[in-house]
């Protein structure tokens, strides 16, 4: 599932009552886990849908600086259906990245600065956004688990740790 493309919703689909509860159990999957972002192969659905929030609990851990360095700031919960990227400004920022369907294990990831998604949202209407900073890794971390690319195919393989390790020596990194 996780390596599969997934199938776009319409905006019909988006707004039947199946969708709608898929969205409401990623919320709460995500929330448990936690995690700042799921997209719906995580949990078994071929669907092209991805929730995102990242709260301000999530970044309680980072001090003031790792905040400003990873561009890290609380995003609101909101719902991405057919999720397109576009590169805005492509200039690579690495940090550690986890995923919740490889837990226990971290990488380095170079991801562009920023970008913009447009897709559906969770009425199934047109949305643009555009992310910088840690947005934009969640971004591009969630649009390529539909597109079936984990942050794997992508990391510095040398970077490649358990969490257990890698907070030894880093602060530990969202889940995503
Ligand atoms: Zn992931």
């Amino acid at each position: 599932m996780l390596r599969l493309p997934a199938r776009p919703l319409s905006r019909e689909d988006v707004r039947s009552r199946e969708v709608q509860q898929l969205i409401e159990l990623m919320r709460e999957t995500m929330y448990a886990a936690p995690g700042v972002g799921l997209a719906a192969p995580q949990v078994g659905e071929p669907l092209s849908l991805v929730v995102i929030e990242d709260r301000a609990e999530s970044m309680a851990h980072l001090s003031a600086e790792e905040r400003v360095s990873r561009g890290r700031a609380p995003i609101p919960f909101h719902v991405l259906v057919n999720p397109v990227l576009t590169v805005v400004d492509g200039t690579p920022a690495s940090f550690f990245e986890g995923c919740l369907s490889l837990s226990g294990f971290a990488g380095v990831v170079a991801r562009a600065s920023s970008v913009r998604v447009d897709a559906l949202d969770h009425h199934g209407d047109p949305t643009s956004r555009t992310g910088v900073g840690w947005y934009a890794r969640i971004l591009q971390h969630e649009t390529d688990h539909v597109n079936g690319t984990l942050y794997i195919d992508r990391m510095e393989t040398r970077s490649f740790t358990s969490v257990e390790n890698q907070a030894r020596f880093s602060v530990p990194r969202p889940r995503t």
